[in-house]
């Protein structure tokens, strides 16, 4: 996942931590489809050939991830000049698609969401000049080889380079020609060792690249031993298994971590057509499992820009059980400028959700600055003018409503003070010039 992968050195994958390979091996088996269903009609445009059983096993999809502009023009047809572009963008940024994201893909319709998030465009290396290769300088907090600690009380653990799709909008694009390392036995236990002699991390997350690409037998072995240190209270796992491969999240993993809650899981769905029958029965489980799931989404021209699709997300994602925690403004990244709102669209969109829908289906709209900043969140103005013991707040109608705020005389000086004992502040003085009606409670 990327607002939480950092860059790090790149490592061989041994033999045990390989994930399935990546070779197209199409097979031409002619098995019998279940009854009929909105999936299996989206499966059968693409994948009619594939047996419900291979469909269902998520390594079969990683086997048979497309990876080269050959391998795509079998399915979606492309001009020449198209794939003359596409050689140009995937020699410096590959292409990686499951064929069960691929299947999500309209392919009528050129501005498809999904299509926009998985296939390459000229324009990644056409505007690739603007950004930055490394906006969030990931590589600065490392303090043991794959273990960041930049906060307080939470460290990060890159386990693995690997993804099962390479979004085009990704914050390590630049990694991607690295590719395909897992930390081995020795640089995990160098990370535990760390954790373990720091007892203010109180916060594990385990991100990647994406850390389900492990066998889940190799992801126990390693959350079973962070959950053995007591002062460690959550453990986090960034993935986006659920949008571009649900089969992953199967009973087998889903028994594994319902053995050393508390686990929380944050996935990354940009648009609603991402959320099918099977990405909501992927999020279920692991619901069930006792994994509450949220949502990091992150804003993009053209594909979620707009307050309909963030609320449609956001009511999908509730209806899937999936809380929606954060709203990004796209990061600074090198090949990603076509993709980039302005930050004025995110906090119109914030404030077109505000009042409009349920809460809990609003996630924050944040900016992770660059430079390590840290994430700063974003929303519209509600108060319009502050005068000494009240305060005018515009609601989500746009009317003006005057809300008492308390203050008290400081006993030393009779000067009037808030309630935190700091001096009140006049914001506005001219408030009585607002022109709209002030609507009293
Ligand atoms: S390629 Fe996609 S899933 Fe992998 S780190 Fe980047 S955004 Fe996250």
């Amino acid at each position: 996942m990327t607002k939480s992968a950092i860059a790090l050195k790149t490592i061989p994958v041994s033999e045990e931590e390989e994930p399935p390979s990546s070779t197209i091996t199409r097979r031409e088996t002619k098995e019998e489809e279940p009854p009929s269903t909105g999936f299996v009609s989206r499966k059968n445009r693409l994948f009619r050939h594939v047996s419900a059983s291979d469909w269902n096993d998520w390594k079969w999809h990683f086997r048979n991830r497309i990876t080269s502009v050959k391998d795509l023009s079998r399915f979606i047809p492309l001009t020449d000049k198209e794939q003359s572009q596409l050689k140009l963008v995937t020699a410096k940024y590959p292409l990686a698609i499951t064929p069960y994201y691929l299947s999500l893909i309209d392919l009528d319709n050129p501005n498809d969401p999904v299509r926009k998030q998985a296939i390459p465009c000229i324009e990644e290396i056409s505007m690739g000049e603007l950004g930055m290769e490394d906006p969030l300088e990931e590589k600065r907090d490392s303090v043991v080889p794959g273990l960041v600690h930049r906060y307080p009380d939470r460290v990060l653990m890159v386990l693995t380079d690997i993804c099962p799709m390479l979004c085009r909008h990704c914050t390590r694009k630049r990694e991607w020609h690295n590719g395909g390392w897992v930390r081995n036995d020795a640089e995990i236990e160098a990370m535990l060792d760390y954790i373990r002699q720091t007892p203010q991390v109180r916060d594990v997350i385990i991100s990647g690249g994406d850390p389900l690409t492990l066998s889940t037998e190799r992801l126990e072995s390693i959350i079973s031993r962070i959950r053995a240190i007591q002062h460690v209270e959550i453990i986090r796992i960034g993935s986006r298994f659920p949008v571009v491969l649900p089969q992953r999240i199967d009973a087998e993993l889903c028994n594994m971590l319902s053995k050393y809650g508390p686990i929380w899981l944050n996935t990354h769905f940009n648009h609603p057509n991402e959320i099918t029958p099977e990405s909501a029965r992927a999020c279920d489980r692991l619901v069930r499992a006792g994994v509450p799931v949220n949502n990091q989404c992150v804003l993009m021209r053209g594909i979620n820009d707009t307050v309909a699709i963030q609320m449609k997300l956001g009511q999908s994602l509730l209806k899937s059980k999936v809380r929606p925690y954060y709203l990004f403004q796209c990061d600074e990244v090198q090949g990603t400028e076509h993709l980039h709102t302005s930050v004025e669209t995110g906090i119109k969109i914030m404030e077109g959700l505000r009042g409009n829908t349920s809460g809990l289906a609003i996630p924050t709209f944040v900016i992770d600055l660059p430079f390590g900043g840290g994430k700063v969140p974003l929303q519209a103005n509600y108060v319009v003018a502050q005068s000494e013991g009240e305060i005018i707040l515009k609601n989500y109608q746009g009317r003006l409503f005057r809300f008492r705020n308390p203050v008290y005389a400081d006993e030393a000086t009779g000067t009037e003070i808030n309630t935190d004992g700091s001096p009140v502040v006049i914001a506005d003085a001219n408030t009585e010039k607002v022109p709209v009606p002030v609507v009293r409670r």
